[in-house]
């Protein structure tokens, strides 16, 4: 499974819990964009995804 955000075709590995949307599956990157909006929760599905929020933050 690759991201879904426009030209992005990194792996998906991190669940976005969204209030106001449905939730999304996204890579590691656009999860740190789009989880510092208000009340959005990134939820890493793999160790692997949880790695790349250690190392990219
Ligand atoms: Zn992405």
């Amino acid at each position: 499974m690759t991201c879904p955000e426009d030209d992005c075709d990194r792996p998906a590995t991190v669940e976005l819990h969204i209030p106001w949307a449905d939730n999304r599956t996204v890579c590691a990157a656009h999860a740190r964009v789009l989880g510092q909006q208000d009340g959005v929760v990134a939820d890493p599905k793999t160790e692997r995804g949880d790695d790349l929020l250690e190392d990219e933050r």
